[in-house]
């Protein structure tokens, strides 16, 4: 199977070409068709086979082609990634700019630890996609820098890892600021019974793949 027998458009694939993919993984395969259908998606899979891509290509595309049809040249955030740890973000995050290089999507990486004015400011000049660690992100909802209203595909990564760190809490606080008309792709390497039912209380009808 190549990626171009996977309905994507041409900046995607160039890009995929470009960072020298020709095949899917198993988990891309199977995944990407069904975010491009709007599918919520429960993924079980471990780093390293593919998942980043399998939810940043699909989300980019379905943005990119309503950014098209809505004829819309602002930026407005309307995907929220997110992961336990800041490594994982960066990485999302350059993932995010691979897939993305010829699309017009601008995306902001959020973690603690570090000062948030340059944060904050890439958030006020506009973008479309935030990759996020849990704490960070609720001190700047909480001071008022980002607004969840208008998120339409919501990547939760990582569950089980989430919950191990004892982001629970945080993951929930998050959650309740979503709007209820969206996306959701969920994925864990693990489903114990709490993943579960996290997973049930976010995800509507969803397509499981696991690999
Ligand atoms: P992940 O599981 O998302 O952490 O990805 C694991 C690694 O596989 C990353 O270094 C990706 O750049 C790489 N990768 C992802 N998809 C593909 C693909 N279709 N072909 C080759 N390498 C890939």
């Amino acid at each position: 199977m190549l990626f171009n027998e996977l309905q994507l458009i041409e900046p995607v694939l160039q890009a995929l070409s470009k960072e020298g993919y020709s095949s899917p993984t198993p988990i891309q395969e199977k995944a990407i068709p069904a975010i491009l259908q709007q599918r919520d998606l429960l993924g079980c899979a471990q780093t390293g086979t593919g998942k980043t891509a399998a939810f940043t290509i699909p989300v980019l595309q379905l943005m990119h082609l309503e950014q098209q049809h809505s004829g819309k040249k602002q930026a407005q955030l309307q995907t929220l990634i997110l992961t336990p740890t800041r490594e994982l973000a960066i990485q999302i995050g350059e993932s995010v700019n691979a897939y993305g290089h010829f699309l017009n999507i601008k995306h902001q990486v959020i973690f603690g630890g570090v000062p948030q004015y340059s944060q904050v400011q890439a958030i006020r000049r506009g973008v479309d996609v935030i990759v996020a660690t849990p704490g960070r992100l609720l001190d700047l909802m909480q001071q008022g820098h980002i607004n969840l209203n208008n998120i339409k595909y919501f990547v939760l990564d990582e569950a089980d890892r989430m919950l191990d760190m004892g982001f629970v809490h945080d993951v929930k606080r998050i959650i309740a600021k979503l709007p209820a008309k969206r996306q959701t792709l969920f994925f864990s390497a693990t489903m114990p019974p709490e993943i579960q039912q996290l997973a049930s209380m976010l995800l509507t009808n969803p397509v499981k793949v696991e690999v």
